[in-house]
């Protein structure tokens, strides 16, 4: 789960990680209002979206006056910023971080992430603020530095310390770099992160280290134990079709391509993406109706599938056994009926009871192909579609 940058420094604070002040606002009264309660002679204007790259696209303003407050926030609320991490449709803007003016003498990138690599959790840093740290990795990789963290004893300060030193932070100011550092991962395993990225840290006129942007992601399968976590979820933010989903607790993604696709097990719905591609097709969607699926829960999967304009055509894709395929058949004819389905529907069972699983399909009368391997199905939907 994402949350804004502004939640995101909130977090943080509460670890000892130096922010700028600000608050957040929903309209230009309100940003307004905020600005004049900092006080301060540059108030910058920040969109609140879950993307980066705000700064290049225009969603981050700096304002000298609470006139000029007014007029980015009128010129910001309600639109919709493109950024390269939003995809061509962009976001709509419908909050702000109104916050105070830095004096940025320097910015540089400090980010936690948990690495496949060496199975541990990774800080890195780079002299290289400011900018993707991805380009910074394809254009000057050796500008970037890593500490791999024991999970027995954490990040140990001379860990942080030698970080500091490697990406050149003045030496009168690696203290408190390691301070952030050391705080920022204390933050990322106590809320169960899955990236904490900060770009830019800066270190200031006034010999300050704080953190100027924060995305914070945290692992979906800890948000139990993170009531705290999860009131900051934003709906706005997130796909409808992936937000119905997980109400029927069905495991979906939403992707590009015009065939949507059900299947049972994670594992099976990948390798169905990608037989679906071998045969010159894209699927729609990632979709794990999981391994008890009922017959409403196959319905409610329909329903989303087919709320995509895009999808032109369905591959069903299922494996009994804990479920016995007569009752997937019943499933997928029942919901075939109640949503009057039109487009071309391919399925392919195996497993439990597939005969008679085959047979239910085969006399209810509806325009179902039905599939003798995975192959055969993916074939034949990319053909209808
Ligand atoms: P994004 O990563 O989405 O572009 P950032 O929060 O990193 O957004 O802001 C982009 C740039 O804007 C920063 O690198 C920094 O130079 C500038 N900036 C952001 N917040 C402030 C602030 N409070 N004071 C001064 N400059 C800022
Ligand atoms: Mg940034």
């Amino acid at each position: 789960m994402n949350i804004h940058e502004y939640q995101g420094k909130e977090v943080l604070q509460q670890y000892g990680v130096t922010v700028p002040r600000g608050k957040v606002a929903f309209s230009a009264a309100e940003a307004v209002d905020a600005a004049r309660e900092l006080g301060t002679p540059i108030v910058v204007v920040k969109a609140q979206i879950h993307a980066g790259g705000r700064g290049k696209a225009g969603g981050v303003k700096v304002a000298k006056s609470l006139d000029e407050v007014r007029t980015y926030a009128e010129e910001l609320i309600g639109k919709v910023l493109v950024t390269h991490q939003t995809g061509p449709e962009g976001k709509e803007i419908k909050r702000l971080l109104i916050e105070e003016g830095c004096d940025i003498k320097k910015e540089y990138y400090v980010g936690v992430v948990v690495d496949r690599g060496t199975g541990s959790v990774v800080l890195m840093a780079s002299e290289e603020g400011g900018t993707e740290i991805e380009e910074v990795a394809a254009a000057t990789p050796e500008k970037i530095f890593r500490e791999v963290v024991d999970p027995a004893v954490g990040l140990q300060p001379f860990q942080a310390r030698r970080l500091a030193y490697a990406i050149n932070i003045p030496k009168e100011l690696v203290n408190k770099a390691a301070k952030f550092m050391l705080a920022l991962y204390e933050a990322f395993v106590d809320k169960d992160c899955s990236i904490a990225e900060i770009n830019p840290l800066v270190v200031t006129g006034d010999g300050d280290v704080i953190a100027l942007d924060a995305k914070l992601n945290f692992d979906s399968n800890s948000l139990f134990r993170h009531k705290d976590i999860l009131a900051l979820r934003d709906l706005d933010e997130e796909d409808e079709k992936e937000i119905a989903a997980s109400k029927f607790d069905l495991s979906y993604i939403a992707l590009d391509g015009n065939i949507g696709c059900m299947v049972n097990g994670a594992g099976l719905a990948m390798a169905t993406m990608d037989i679906i591609k071998y045969y010159g097709g894209e699927p729609a969607n990632f979709l794990d109706v999981g391994g008890g699926a009922t017959k409403e829960k196959v319905t409610e999967a329909f329903k989303i599938i087919l709320s995509d304009p895009e999808v032109k055509g369905i591959f069903i894709n299922i494996f009994g056994g804990i479920m016995r395929c007569d009752v997937i058949a019943d499933g997928v004819v029942e919901a075939a009926k109640q949503i009057k389905l039109e487009k071309p529907l391919v399925v392919r069972l195996e497993g439990t009871n597939v005969d008679l699983g085959k047979k239910i399909l085969n006399e209810s009368g509806l325009n179902i192909v039905s599939a003798d391997s995975m192959a055969d199905g993916a074939k034949r939907i990319v053909e209808l579609v």
